[in-house]
């Protein structure tokens, strides 16, 4: 920033003087030194992150809903909540209505606010709830705490959220042909949707074609 608006720093004790060519030098070689140090530090705590993920361990200070504030004991009143809410979703309530009974029974999140739709979202496409430990949108291992529901639980949930769209869980490709297969009338690509009976299937954008 100096350089660009010629300005002449010089710092009290005279060792970084930019106004000369050693002086920048100096000034150059403390400001690599200290950006390297910043960024070890950084890989220091990603590997930390990523080594409590590996071995299940949880993270953060915010007990999760469902546990004890040693986020791996179940909660008494709310693991049994949140099966409640799987088996609700899964038998097709909605997600509104679901919240509209949380708020009905006075139950709140573990910030101590109501419940939402996306909060409900969010929390039921959680894999820690099925006892699995993500890191960086990937299930990376079994976690440390038991879980609070079934993995085929969790996951025919998670299906059914993202079947209705919206950002996803895992950013992995589930669709074999997404990208690559196109619309023999239009040349679009083809995209994937459900069928009224509940099927996927990949359609046209344009609504050329539909196969399941
Ligand atoms: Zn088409």
């Amino acid at each position: 920033a100096a350089e660009q608006r010629g300005l002449r720093i010089v710092t009290a004790n005279g060792e970084a003087d930019l106004g000369t060519d050693a002086g920048r030098m100096f000034a150059r070689i403390k400001a690599a030194v200290a950006r390297q140090e910043v960024d070890r530090k950084s890989a220091r705590q990603k590997r930390a992150a990523q080594q409590r993920a590996e071995r299940g361990q949880s993270w953060g200070s915010r007990r999760p809903f469902g546990f004890m504030a040693d986020q791996t004991t179940h909660h008494p009143v709310e693991a049994e909540i949140v099966r409640g809410m799987y088996d609700d979703f899964l038998n097709g309530v909605g997600q509104r209505e679901i919240v509209r009974r949380l708020t009905a029974r006075g139950v709140k999140t573990t910030m101590g606010n109501d419940w939402s739709q996306p909060v409900l979202r969010n929390f039921l496409l959680n894999p820690r709830n099925a006892g699995l430990r993500a890191y960086k949108g990937e299930v990376v291992s079994e976690a440390a705490w038991e879980p609070l529901v079934d993995e085929a639980t969790w996951r025919a949930t998670v299906d059914r959220l993202e079947g209705r769209g919206g950002p996803t869980y895992s950013r992995a490709r589930k669709h074999l042909l997404v990208g690559v297969a196109t619309c023999g009338v239009c040349g679009e690509g083809m995209r994937t949707n459900y069928t009224v009976a509940g099927a996927r299937q990949y359609v046209c954008p344009k609504h050329h074609v539909a196969r399941r």
